[in-house]
């Protein structure tokens, strides 16, 4: 059963609320990760808890549990000052900025337009009620080097150190 400490390993299908599909496991490749670690958004895990080998689920999750809430303040244009002088700058680079509380957010560039660089530190998924159907494929204890590490080592995991 899936409890806290276990490693899961899934097969999973996500679609948007349009019902067009956004992500899938691949065929032979599916996720494995560590149940209670945080490392799958937080409404699938929830939902997730209790299951079986061989159950399959349909899970809705909404945007407060899944990738967060679309937050205008995190779509902001930036002049090209802000970056040191030597930093190529280019569509789709991700770079880590403050926020005001301090805390440290990745943002990427997604607009560069002369000196005005436009930069969104949103989830390509924030805003977004996210559907998915899963499968479980295996549960197993996990090992004490991955509840040290805080995920799943294997070949799903995409951790293999
Ligand atoms: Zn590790």
């Amino acid at each position: 059963m899936i409890a806290k400490n276990k490693v899961v390993t899934m097969s999973y299908c996500l679609k948007d609320t349009k019902g067009e599909e956004l992500d899938r496991s691949e065929k032979n490749k599916p996720l494995e990760y560590l149940h209670g670690g945080g490392n799958i958004v937080p409404g699938l895990e929830n939902a997730l808890d209790g299951l079986k080998v061989d159950d399959k689920k349909e899970v809705t999750v909404k945007p407060e549990e899944g990738y967060g809430k679309f937050l205008a303040d995190l779509k902001q244009e930036v002049d090209r000052k802000m970056f040191p002088a030597d930093h190529k700058i280019a569509v789709g680079m991700q770079f880590m900025s403050e926020l005001p509380d301090g805390k440290k957010h990745p943002f990427n560039v997604i607009e560069i337009n002369g000196d005005k660089i436009l930069v969104d530190g949103n989830h390509p998924l924030a805003g977004q009620t996210l559907h998915f159907s899963v499968e479980i494929i295996d549960i197993r204890d996990a090992t004490q080097e991955e509840l040290q590490h805080g995920h799943a080592h294997g070949e799903g995991s995409g951790h293999n150190h």
